[in-house]
């Protein structure tokens, strides 16, 4: 039976963390330490020096520290399960070196139409009834249209009638785009700050970092929940990534999912013969943005169907506790679901499951 609540009760002050300030560590104390003591008291201010010194820790005491962090907060055998669908495909306008769905890049994918609500929350109900707890819809676009966001409504309300967690990702919103949103009951907005502000331009051109943190900012404010993460893999250097988990870390208040994506190299991109990374230095960055952000869901996205079931074990104990399922992720492949349930199986690890409705038996 899957297990009911996701979070370990009295532990977990999610709801009244939006008062984060700015610490600097004591002189003589140990930074790291004195962060993760700050982050249990909702404030958080990493510099790239402190989140060094977690990265850089031995790895069994960085893993130690991770699992510990976790546990203060997240039941340490259940994961969150959302599936995701691309709701609109290809022909996007922006120039994002990893990605197949840019118009600018050589991939060539067709792009496709908005696709129809009723395919939307019949989708939804087979994600629901496979175990999934929040539906993600992705449009690969620079910005929704006026003209879209009727129907965008209209799938936020006919996803959230099924009893599901509702998150999107459509590119950069203005006001009045987040409040429609907002007064649909759009649960979460996905918009990755993709790595960080000094390797940005090297990925993207078409829109800036600053671009990024503003749409944040404008979701954060209209009371949605933030899901913002990056990718690793992309030719950035170990500080782009810890600048990366600083730069989320502390948001205000960070981001309540975190995903963090492997590059999977998608042909003809400008990334397509990107190096891999290596799979311990993938594990630390996990371990670090769950220390840095102990509140948080870190989830293990793109790039699971190239990790060995041993490195998603190594993520989890790391602190990642959410997961896509579903054979693709927008364009990139997934495991496929029989092989995620079997590995959740032999962790013993469970789907979590929101309070107000009974899960199906199966993990993913
Ligand atoms: S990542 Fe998103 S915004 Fe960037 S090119 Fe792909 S679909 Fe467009």
């Amino acid at each position: 039976m899957a297990r009911r609540g996701r979070l370990i009760p009295g532990r977990n002050p999610a709801g009244d963390r939006k008062a984060i300030g700015a610490s600097t560590p004591r002189p003589g104390a140990d930074p790291v330490q004195e962060n993760t003591d700050n982050m249990k008291h909702s404030i958080s201010h990493w510099t790239r020096d402190t989140a060094l010194a977690v990265h850089d820790l031995p790895l069994m005491d960085l893993l130690y520290r991770a699992q510990t962090v976790h546990r203060e907060t997240f039941d340490p055998n259940t994961v969150q399960i959302s599936r995701l669908l691309s709701i609109k495909t290809g022909g996007c306008a922006e120039d994002c070196a990893y990605c197949s769905q840019s118009a600018r890049n050589g991939a060539n994918l067709p792009a496709s139409k908005l696709i129809e609500v009723e395919r939307v929350v019949a989708e939804a109900r087979k994600a629901r009834d496979g175990g999934a707890t929040r539906f993600c819809m992705g449009a690969a676009w620079r910005e929704p249209k006026a003209r879209d966001m009727d129907t965008l409504v209209a799938m936020v309300e006919g996803v959230r009638a099924l009893g599901m967690e509702t998150c999107m990702t459509l590119g950069m919103l203005d006001d009045s785009q987040v409040k429609q949103l907002s007064n649909a009951g759009l649960d979460y907005y996905n918009h990755n700050i993709d790595t960080s502000e000094r390797y940005y331009s090297d990925v993207i051109t078409t829109r800036t970092f600053a671009d990024r943190i503003e749409t944040i900012s404008r979701v954060q404010e209209a009371g949605i929940k933030v899901c913002s993460g990056g990718i690793l893999g992309m030719g950035e250097e170990t500080g782009d990534r810890i600048d990366m988990l600083v730069t989320l870390a502390n948001m205000a208040p960070p981001p309540d999912s975190v995903p963090i994506n492997m590059l999977m190299p998608q042909a003809n991109t400008p990334l397509a013969d990107a190096e891999p990374i290596d799979p311990i230095a993938f594990v630390r960055v996990i371990a670090t943005a769950r220390i840095l952000m102990p509140r948080s869901y870190v989830r293990l996205s793109a790039g699971r169907s190239e990790m060995s079931d041993e490195m998603q074990a190594m993520c989890f104990l790391a602190g990642a506790n959410s997961i896509f399922v579903g054979d693709t992720l927008l364009t990139a492949e997934n495991p496929e679901e029989d092989s995620d349930a079997v590995l959740l199986a032999k962790l013993g690890i469970q789907a979590e499951c929101p309070e107000e409705r009974t899960c199906a038996e199966a993990t993913a």
